[in-house]
């Protein structure tokens, strides 16, 4: 007999649509470290989750197909080379499922925007067909699955704020008294290539031109245990800022705008090109985010707040 609860659920899979959940991220620390053998650079980050969201849904199908609406629709490949379809079939391989499923995103985080929402929609699906397939991995296993398919991705399963170490993929939460942190978001016109923004970072630290890399976490992290957003501002920093701004020179006038309405700081978002403003409190997001939006130095503004949890059901 059908048992409704978790455990039950769990094993038998989902006979209804699973939707999910999941957040962009933002880096308050993202230190850049030396290239690696492996052609990754190694990385010393503090990832924070904010409430932008992506939504994923799975049905049940004959075959695994994915549709989409929002962000990107049009621009974004639906095919194996998505994250979405590429995390179904990863999951599938090592629990040894078919890799049956008819996926349908909808996208709000802007596309190469900075925001890791291609790893949140792999997070995602890894979530979703999880509980549809009844594979009933631990989010252990499920966050080795994510580490395989980008660094950002185990992040985006766990969500909050994390430290990331290695390439990114090795996660563990930072502990905090909870407390809201408050954004503005600045979305660029167009994205940029994260693999371009790490070569362009080489190519200025060779030139001896680019600024002074990031030291520990130390400082941000006891930021982050006071509630005082003056505080956390004054320890935030990318690495790759340079290199971005480098790129796109026209987002040093996005930063500007954004001091100039007064936010506490301004940054921008791992490889960008999106700029991410810290402010006090919700009332003085929506007055920056109008400001910014008005000096016509980006697409749009939101806001957001942080830490929001990883990908999650319902
Ligand atoms: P990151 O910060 O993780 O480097 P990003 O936010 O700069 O990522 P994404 O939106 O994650 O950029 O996408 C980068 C590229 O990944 C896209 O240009 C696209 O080619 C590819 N991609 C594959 N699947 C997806 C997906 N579901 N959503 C967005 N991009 C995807």
């Amino acid at each position: 007999a059908w048992r409704p609860d978790d455990d039950d659920h769990h094993r038998r899979g989902s006979s209804g649509p699973v939707r999910v959940r999941v957040p962009a991220k933002v880096n308050l620390h993202l230190g850049v470290g030396p290239l690696r053998r492996d052609g990754y650079h190694e990385l010393n980050t503090v990832y924070h989750a904010i409430s932008i969201y992506d939504e994923l849904t799975a049905r049940r199908g004959d075959t695994l197909t994915l549709t989409m609406e929002g962000e990107g629709t049009g621009e974004l490949a639906l095919d194996d080379s998505n994250l979405a379809i590429r995390a179904a079939h990863a999951l599938a391989g090592y629990a040894g499922v078919p890799p049956h499923a008819r996926l349908h995103l909808r996208k709000q985080i802007p596309l190469a925007g900075g925001l890791a929402g291609g790893s949140a929609d792999a997070a995602a699906a890894l979530v979703a067909c999880d509980a549809l397939w009844g594979t009933g991995l631990s989010r252990d296993e499920l966050a080795g699955i994510a580490a395989d398919l980008g660094s950002d991705v185990p992040f985006l399963i766990h969500g909050g704020t994390a430290l990331g170490t290695g390439r990114g993929e090795a996660v563990s939460p930072v502990l905090a008294r909870p407390t809201s942190w408050h954004w503005v978001v600045a979305v660029a016109d167009g994205g940029l290539s994260t693999p371009a923004a790490y070569r362009e970072l080489d190519r200025l630290r060779a030139a001896g031109t680019a600024g002074a890399p990031l030291g520990s976490t130390d400082g941000l992290l006891g930021a982050l245990r006071q509630r005082d957003p003056r505080v956390l501002a004054g320890c935030l920093g990318n690495d790759l800022q340079d290199a971005a701004l480098s790129m796109r020179p026209a987002l040093a006038d996005t930063l500007k705008a954004g001091e100039a309405a007064g936010a506490l700081a301004g940054i921008v978002s791992g490889s960008g090109p999106t700029c991410v403003f810290l402010v006090r409190d919700a009332a003085d997001a929506e007055r920056v985010a109008a400001e910014v939006a008005a000096a016509g130095v980006c697409r749009e503004t939101r806001v957001a707040h942080g830490p929001v949890p990883g990908a999650r059901i319902g």
